[in-house]
């Protein structure tokens, strides 16, 4: 892949194959890529003549007590990895020429970005659609696609773009998952063996709460307990939330429907892990490792 960090370069090679009719297909992404990130890669690359996949952790969205710092880097793996899943142009700025001195604005999404992790990561979601209004300024993609693990950030995306009449299609791609479960992420990284067996719970505690919903149950605070019975048998994890919300609104439900979203955000030591399922969609579609997709 071609590798580009200055933004003015990015412009420049965007401007042209805008005006060579070229549709592009854009990734913005964290780095450390994995499976997920190229099912994603490989979603722009078939609906797309060129992708763009970037690679920047973005100091704004992490608070001051997070992992900004020790989150995982390794642009070589990276660029390997990208070249084999179609990926054309390779996008890393430095936080320097992002954030330059003097940088003043936030793109704030209301409401959808104070539910679930909004509630327990202050000012997150500010910095995910500011950051990501900036990339789609600089790469003016054709689409864009997001992975449904990350439902809330999707949600916010697909309503910013909305709001601000953004010439962007959001596209939204399925978890992918490894082989017991556990949703992919450059965090799992930081899991010790125990911990990351105990995590497996994560989607089975999803998966009983969908059995739960197909056998019937429609009370979302049933469900909900024994959910969190079951992540809590599990010595490591210790519940930051466990919620039934409409997979639109992200507002909680009291009844379980076609549509409610099952979300989760658990700690294992000091690793966050999130994760969701989404009820009726016709079982788990919305899930990589479960359908051909
Ligand atoms: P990140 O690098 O964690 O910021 O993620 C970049 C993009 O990859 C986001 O759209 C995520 O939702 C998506 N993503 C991360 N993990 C997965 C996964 N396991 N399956 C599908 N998409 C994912």
């Amino acid at each position: 892949v071609d590798t580009i960090t200055s933004i003015a370069e990015m412009r420049d090679r965007a401007r042209a194959l805008r005006a060579e009719g070229r549709r592009v297909g854009f990734v913005p992404t964290m780095g450390y890529l994995h499976e997920g990130h190229l099912s994603l890669v490989r979603t722009a690359a078939e609906r797309s003549d060129v992708v763009v996949v970037s690679v920047f952790v973005n100091p704004t969205q992490f608070g001051p007590s997070e992992d900004f710092d020790r989150y995982p880097r390794n642009l070589d793996r990276d660029s390997a990895l990208l070249s084999g899943a179609g990926c054309d142009i390779l996008f890393a700025p430095t936080p320097e020429e992002m954030y330059p001195a003097r940088y003043a604005t936030v793109v704030h999404v209301q409401r959808l970005s104070e539910k679930l992790c909004g509630a327990f990561r202050p000012g997150h979601f500010d910095g995910v659609s500011t950051i990501v209004a900036k990339l789609f300024e600089i790469v003016r993609p054709t689409l864009a696609v997001f992975g449904q693990k990350d439902a809330q950030q999707a949600a916010i995306i697909e309503r910013m773009v909305t709001d601000l009449n953004m010439d962007v299609e959001i596209v939204r791609a399925p978890t992918v998952r490894e082989p017991d479960g556990l949703a992919m992420s450059s965090r799992n990284s930081y899991l010790t063996d125990g911990e990351r067996r105990d995590a497996s719970v994560l989607h089975r505690a999803l998966e009983r709460g969908r059995t739960l919903y197909e056998e019937g149950e429609r009370d979302a605070a049933k469900v909900l307990d024994e959910m969190r019975a079951l992540i809590e048998s599990r010595p490591a994890a210790e519940i930051q939330y466990v919620a039934a919300v409409d997979s639109r609104t992200l507002d909680d439900v009291e009844v379980l429907g076609r549509g409610t979203m099952l979300a989760l955000a658990v700690f294992f030591g000091s690793t966050r892990l999130i994760d969701n399922v989404v009820l009726g969609a016709g079982g788990s579609t919305a899930d990589a490792s479960r359908s051909e997709v």
